[in-house]
């Protein structure tokens, strides 16, 4: 008898090839994806599936620096074609990202197969990629072996302009929203952030985090609203990835714990933060593949004492 591997989290999501420009450089043909980012910030908490497909063209390198963390890559598929690649840029203060070009190559055709490990997953991410695979996603999942389950997703501007509908109607299926602010405003209709946030929490899911680059994130559920600043930092060099790394660091820290009540969500947003804030210091995963689990608890620290009103 073969023992079925498991694990608390798994994500659907791109791997990519990116070529990035900012005001502190450039690099091309990098490690990016949002699955990529979410899996590398998520298994510095626990073990990870991830489920995408890459093309005949994506590096071995890049494959194993994925698979030399606690990331389980049995749903990793390679399709004949090219690797999903994204252009983009950012500029002045970075807060958020001009699209150059998308490439949907291999992704085109991809309909994940989800094994029964990926099913029975009590945390499942719905990164960023076509709201019609975040479908065939949630369609696939089996009851996990015990407990409740936690869905989230994420999305981005290109699916809320050519996916509307079927994007509202995962919103339906899903425990957790997060989005950025110009996406929260798009997708809502409303221009308010705070009227945004509270119309998607209308729309579905019981809570929504609102990322607002620099400036934090916003949490919107039914109980309460939570606000916490991004992590200080001087020197931010991309920000690409950003949102993926905080959903890691987020679904990370509740799967390690298995709860997602509104007081672990405000916990579990202190991990997001702080695996943001690595993330964007250095070109794609330069930075954050090479944190540990000690230097994510320094800056939870740092960052709980930067919020604390309490003076000394
Ligand atoms: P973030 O900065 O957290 O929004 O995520 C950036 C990553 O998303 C990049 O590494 C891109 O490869 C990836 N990406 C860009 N456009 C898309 C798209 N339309 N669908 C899915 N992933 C994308």
């Amino acid at each position: 008898m073969t023992t079925m591997a498991t694990f608390p989290l798994a994500v659907v999501g791109t791997v990519a090839l990116d070529d990035v420009a900012t005001p502190a450089g450039e690099a091309r043909a990098v490690l990016g994806g949002s699955a990529t980012y979410f899996s590398v910030a998520a298994s510095l908490f626990t073990r990870v599936g991830l489920v995408g497909v890459v093309g005949e063209d994506f590096p071995v390198k890049f494959r194993e620096l994925l698979a030399g963390r606690d990331i389980d890559l049995s749903g990793l598929e390679t399709a004949k074609g090219r690797t999903f690649h994204w252009a983009g840029r950012y500029d002045g203060a970075m807060n958020a990202a001009t699209t150059l070009q998308t490439d949907l190559n291999v992704l085109e055709t991809f309909t994940p197969r989800l094994s029964e490990a990926h099913r029975r997953a009590p945390v499942v991410f719905l990164a960023n990629i076509a709201p019609s695979i975040q479908h065939s996603v949630l369609d696939q999942l089996l009851p996990p072996a015990s407990g409740a389950r936690l869905v989230v997703a994420d999305t981005m501007n290109l699916w809320i302009d050519v996916q509307r509908e079927p994007l509202l109607a995962v919103l339906r299926r899903v425990d957790g929203l997060l989005v950025n602010d110009q996406e929260a405003r798009s997708l809502s209709g409303e221009k308010n952030l705070i009227a945004a946030g509270r119309r998607l929490l209308g729309a579905g899911p019981r809570f929504v985090i609102v990322k607002k680059g620099e400036h934090g994130a916003f949490l919107f559920a039914k109980d309460r609203a939570f606000a916490l600043p991004s992590y200080p930092l001087e020197d931010v060099r991309d920000p690409t990835g950003a949102g993926d790394s905080f959903a890691g660091g987020l679904l990370g820290a509740l799967a390690a714990g298995r709860h997602a009540t509104t007081a672990d969500l405000i916990d579990a947003m202190i991990y997001g933060t702080v695996t943001a804030s690595f993330a964007v210091s250095t070109f794609s995963l330069d930075g954050l593949a090479r944190v540990s689990p000690a230097d994510v608890q320094q800056r939870a620290a740092e960052l709980r004492r930067f919020v604390d009103p309490r003076p000394g």
